[in-house]
């Protein structure tokens, strides 16, 4: 039972964040001398002592043996000089902000020319890809696999006062869906599928905001002009006017596009 818990944990932290079951693993020797004669007193210990471990290693040796592997983190907060940032923190300690160091160089560039055009606006990226091995691929997102695919979170903007918001409605960045303007600009009207998902009792949370179009349109055309596909619901490419050949629908047996644009260099 308890090889079968070890097991559990090993495999949820592998497909959560690629290194925390290795990390885990390596800490069992150190975790091991915690001993405590209260059975949960040493669970929360040892459970304390591998989070610390855990997040001592994401920032301190884990950047450096991905380099060598050819991948980079984003930045998990902006700067003047890279205007880009994690629509949450979790994204970095998860390992998710991984990217090849071209992908990187281009996404940064995005976010500046966003900031000329918009000053005091921060892009806000999501999942983007794990610090280790072409082709692992990081759950959901089965082609978020190397490196050089990166979601990006829309704009927002108060609905009542139309006051530009610089987070994201929802606290991880995805699920609050821009519906369409009319219900038959709906592309999969008729179409359901488990891989498209609506979360319609999460929508009226997200009631007071709406996307920033001026925003998140100056955003889609810097990627459009730079990537090599984006991917958007055709109902925001026709609103948007963001229509070009590598600007996709994804189809409707895949996530929606309408919380979020995908974008792949
Ligand atoms: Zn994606």
């Amino acid at each position: 039972m308890k090889h079968l818990t070890h097991l559990l944990i090993f495999l949820a932290l592998t497909a959560l964040t690629q290194l925390g079951g290795i990390i885990g693993w390596l800490s069992l020797p150190v975790l091991r001398l915690i001993r405590r004669p209260s059975r949960w007193q040493q669970t929360g210990l040892r459970g304390a002592a591998f989070l610390l471990i855990y997040t001592l290693s994401v920032f301190s040796f884990v950047p450096t043996l991905a380099q060598w592997n050819g991948r980079v983190p984003l930045p998990c907060f902006a700067s003047d000089v890279a205007p880009l940032q994690a629509a949450n923190v979790g994204y970095c300690l998860l390992m998710r902000n991984y990217v090849t160091p071209a992908t990187q160089t281009r996404l940064l560039t995005v976010a500046r020319q966003v900031r000329e055009v918009h000053p005091d606006s921060t892009v806000r990226y999501l999942d983007a890809n794990f610090p280790f091995l072409n082709g692992f691929p990081l759950l959901p997102h089965l082609s978020h696999n190397d490196g050089r695919k990166v979601d990006l979170a829309f704009f927002y903007q108060r609905k009542d006062t139309h006051e530009p918001l610089n987070a994201s409605p929802s606290w991880l960045g995805y699920w609050c869906y821009e519906q369409p303007q009319h219900p038959k600009e709906a592309a999969c009207l008729g179409k359901p599928s488990h891989l498209r998902w609506d979360f319609d009792w999460l929508q009226p949370r997200y009631a007071a905001y709406e996307m920033d179009a001026v925003r998140t349109r100056t955003l889609l055309q810097l990627l459009a002009a730079d990537t090599q596909k984006v991917l958007l619901e055709p109902h925001l490419q026709t609103r948007l006017g963001v229509q070009a050949a590598n600007v996709k629908f994804q189809g409707c047996r895949a996530a929606r596009h309408d919380d979020h644009v995908h974008a792949q260099w």
